[in-house]
């Protein structure tokens, strides 16, 4: 948070208005004040005066008017006794001057001398001459105010004299100073006064204010612990309560969203299916894990990346085609050696105005039900084939026979013949696909005896030993035992009839097959060996799919199905072992299974 400027805070603008406002006022009330004051003392004061100056003014016109005998005194001499009984502190001097602008007398000592001269002061001609009174205030000779009234003394109508009074109004003046001291003295100390008020009264509103901004601080920083403390029952109280609630109410909603959140990532987090949901622009805002798995990117690598882009469809759909798209669409991201297929399907985020806001992508893994879909098909058409072929070349037969052949002693046996070989094959096959199916649908039980797996493999081999049509060699590599094993006898001996069969079928004359058991720690591990065709490197896998041939043709006319290690793997891996082939083309193929086994365990049976 940026911290405000001292001089921007309200603390300091809320004192500074203060001051303002009580210097504006007190500035106001003092000018009115002074001013007031000033005309009242200075009316008072020349009232004082122009009232003696009345009485002055009979006295001297008595005087002038009187007739003077040789015993009475001179006029001048009359007019200072007058002039002498009028002084006062507040009267500088009162001069007597006649109508020729002859000063007859005045009351200051020192100016005795002016006494008889002519006046040249314009105040006083100006009374003469106009026979009214004329008032001014001028500096005297010390630089100290003085008020100066010319009052011409007026008798039947024409002025015979005039008065000439200087006052000393500096001190009208001094005491309007003083009172503007004081005046501004209390300004000050109010000032004063108002300055700590101010600081205090700010603090109360600013506190709050502080207070209210460091909790919105924290509530960003996603602490909603602290309250703000309520100072009284004002505005900014109330402020401070409303700010509290709306701290609960936000906690409340935060945790709310919070754990909606939460619910949301971790249903997002647990799906099987992929999510994608993209802003209204269709870059991605939100992928889960799932969708990142499937996808094999980190998050951050398609985070704000359009969608189209991120999913591989940017050639066939832009974004909007997405939007508009309601059937899934189908991603194939299969490698040569590995099919990797996904259904998308997109659904829009969207306002109830049909403004579209976004897309929500859900991906789903259809590898494997693409995979069974494949088989099925290639199953359907296998049984289809193996079926049909044997079928064909019956009704070839059998029409030959119905056209006559039946006769014919010599080749009606073998016509029939072949038809009974390629009935016998189809119930083979059919009854094999009913074994598979029943396996699949685990309908089936295994009879488990324990049985010496050393005996039971050499009476197996001693049979096909007996029977054997081939000049082939059989070398047995097997420990002399008893190895005690759980297996069903019935099915362990059709899994490894098909596989010495097969090492026959697949040997040349003269070749040989080698027979092992080998004991390892908790299974035996039994193989068979040839020295025969082998199968391509590519396809040795294979051999254990059902159908498969390495070479359709030479297996088909050695009456083979093509399910037998089908089946053998099925019973192995029921039995809880293991199945596998090594093999090199033209150099033998090494058939290899293991039982599960335990060598302790057997001991008791010894
Ligand atoms: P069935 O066993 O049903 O009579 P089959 O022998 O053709 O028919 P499988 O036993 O499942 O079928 O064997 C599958 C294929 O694996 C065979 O067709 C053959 O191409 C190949 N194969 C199996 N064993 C060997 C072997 N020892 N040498 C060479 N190829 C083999
Ligand atoms: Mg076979």
């Amino acid at each position: 948070m940026q911290k405000v400027g001292f001089f921007r805070s309200i603390h300091v603008k809320f004192v500074i208005i203060y001051v303002l406002l009580i210097l504006i006022a007190m500035q106001i009330i003092g000018i009115y004040f002074a001013k007031e004051l000033e005309q009242t003392l200075n009316d008072n004061f020349k009232n004082s005066i122009i009232d003696r100056v009345n009485l002055l003014e009979f006295s001297v016109r008595e005087e002038m008017l009187r007739q003077r005998t040789e015993e009475d005194p001179t006029l001048e001499q009359s007019l200072r006794t007058v002039l002498s009984g009028f002084s006062s502190d507040d009267i500088n001097e009162v001069r007597v001057i006649d109508s020729k602008y002859r000063i007859l007398a005045t009351s200051e000592l020192d100016n005795q001398t002016l006494v008889g001269q002519r006046t040249n002061v314009d105040l006083i001609r100006n009374s003469i001459n106009a026979e009214s009174e004329f008032e001014n205030t001028v500096l005297d000779k010390t630089n100290k105010r003085v008020w100066v009234l010319a009052e011409p003394i007026i008798a039947d109508g024409e002025v015979i004299a005039s008065l000439y009074i200087q006052s000393n109004i500096e001190k009208v003046f001094g005491q309007i100073n003083e009172i503007n001291q004081i005046l501004a003295g209390g300004t000050a100390f109010s000032l004063g006064i108002t300055i700590v008020l101010g600081i205090l009264i700010a603090q109360t509103i600013t506190r709050p204010i502080a207070d209210m901004t460091k909790q919105a601080t924290a509530m960003a920083k996603g602490n909603f612990a602290r309250k703000v403390r309520v100072y009284g029952q004002d505005e900014i109280g109330e402020l401070a309560k409303a700010f509290n609630h709306l701290t609960t109410g936000l906690q409340e909603a935060q945790s709310s969203t919070e754990s909606e959140r939460r619910k949301l990532a971790s249903v997002l987090s647990n799906m099987t299916d992929g999510v994608i949901s993209t802003d209204r622009k269709g870059r991605i805002i939100l992928i889960n894990d799932t969708a990142l798995g499937m996808l094999g990117v980190p998050r951050e690598h398609v985070l704000n990346r359009p969608a189209p882009a991120v999913l591989g469809l940017e050639q066939e759909y832009t974004f909007e085609d997405l939007v508009d798209q309601k059937e899934p669409v189908t991603i194939d991201f299969s490698t040569d050696d590995q099919p990797y297929i996904l259904r998308a399907n997109f659904s829009v985020i969207q306002k109830e105005t049909g403004f579209v806001n976004g897309l929500i992508v859900v991906l789903h893994d259809i590898t494997e039900q693409e995979k069974i879909e494949i088989e099925r098909r290639e199953f359907v058409s296998n049984v289809s084939h193996e079926l049909r072929t044997p079928l064909t070349s019956m009704r070839s037969y059998l029409e030959a026979l119905a056209d006559g052949a039946w006769k014919d002693e010599e080749i009606a046996p073998s016509f029939l013949h072949v038809t009974q070989t390629e009935t016998e094959r189809m119930i083979r096959l059919v009854s094999d696909l009913l074994q598979l199916s029943r396996m699949d649908s685990r309908e089936y039980e295994l009879n488990i005896d324990i049985v010496d797996f050393v005996k039971f493999f050499h009476r197996i081999i001693d049979r096909f030993e007996l029977m054997k049509s081939k000049d082939v060699q059989f070398i047995r590599l097997i420990p002399p035992g008893p190895l005690y094993t759980e297996i069903d006898m019935d099915k362990m001996t059709q899994v490894i009839d098909n596989i010495i069969s097969n090492a026959l079928k697949y040997s040349p004359d003269g070749g040989n097959v080698q027979f092992s058991v080998l004991v390892e720690e908790e299974r035996l591990k039994v193989s068979v060996s040839d020295d025969g065709m082998g199968i391509p490197e590519a396809n040795v896998k294979r051999i254990f799919e059902r159908f498969y041939r390495a070479d359709k043709a030479r297996s088909r006319a050695m009456g083979g199905t093509g399910l037998g290690l089908a089946i053998a793997k099925e019973m192995i891996n029921a039995h809880g072992g293991d199945i596998w082939a090594e093999s090199e083309e033209g150099r033998g193929t090494t058939v290899f299974f293991t039982l599960p086994f335990e060598l302790e365990e057997a001991g008791e049976w010894d």
